[in-house]
């Protein structure tokens, strides 16, 4: 599969054409950016890192019933990929109060909730991704009332096939970042990036940091977590 013109390039991805019309590319790039774009920097291996880990984890989902855009690992850093269009939201999942969330709410960080929370944001660079609330988005015809229940369905099952997963390879999922897109007959699958970048993992024993909060937030060592992360996602996914 012959990559052809680049269609877009993201943060942290570009994006290109092949010679089947219903086939990407995806290349993942070092390049990390936080707050909007406002920080940006480099994160030595992890293109790499995210493609595998993402890889890996859309086969998981998609052996528990998920369908996802992933259709095969063509090199370290690149993946073919379903062509979809993007529904324009973000679906956060959290299950720990951390980031925006003990922000706006002035809840401290750790707090464990009762039950997963689901919310949106607006996927708008311009506007700075803004929280949205369900209704707007049906509102705004950003996708439609089915496609949301199945949106949020699939959401929360991502949520306990994943915190299961990580649980098992000594790490808390805290919260994570979802993006879906509509094939050409209108099915909605999982498409984007599941990776340290999106996700918020802490150590289940000391706690400590092992995603991009290390970058967002400057606490070193940003390379080690992530290898980290992926060291135990593979003595996992080989046992
Ligand atoms: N997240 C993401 N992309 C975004 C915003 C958030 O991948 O544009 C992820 C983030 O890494 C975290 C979760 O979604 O795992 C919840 O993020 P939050 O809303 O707390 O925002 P943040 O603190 O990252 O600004």
């Amino acid at each position: 599969m012959e990559k052809l013109q680049q269609l877009y390039e993201g943060k942290a991805k570009k994006v290109f054409e092949t010679d089947d019309p219903t086939l990407l590319i995806v290349e993942y790039k070092d390049d990390a950016t936080a707050f909007n774009g406002e920080k940006r920097g480099t994160i030595r291996g992890k293109g790499v890192i995210n493609n595998q880990m993402s890889n890996r984890l859309m086969q998981r989902l998609s052996q528990q019933g998920i369908p996802t855009h992933y259709v095969r690992e063509l090199s370290e850093r690149e993946t073919l990929v379903k062509r979809v269009s993007i529904v324009p939201l973000e679906v956060i999942v959290r299950n720990i109060a951390a980031g925006s969330f003990s922000k706006r709410y002035g809840v401290t960080e750790g707090t464990v909730f009762d039950e997963p929370t689901e919310e949106f944001s607006y996927k708008n660079d311009a506007l700075g991704d803004p929280l949205m609330a369900p209704d707007h988005a049906l509102a705004m015809k950003l996708c439609t009332r089915a496609e949301m229940d199945k949106i949020r369905s699939f959401a929360l099952k991502v949520n306990e096939v994943l915190s299961d997963f990580w649980r098992s390879c000594g790490i808390t999922l805290v919260d994570f970042k979802l993006e879906f897109g509509r094939l050409d007959d209108g099915e909605i699958i999982l498409a984007d990036e599941i990776s340290p970048d999106t996700c918020r993992l802490w150590d289940s024993v000391t706690g400590k940091k092992l995603d991009k909060d290390r970058f967002r937030q400057d606490l070193g060592g940003v390379e080690d977590a992530y290898a980290e992360v992926m060291d135990r996602l593979l003595s996992q996914d080989e046992a």
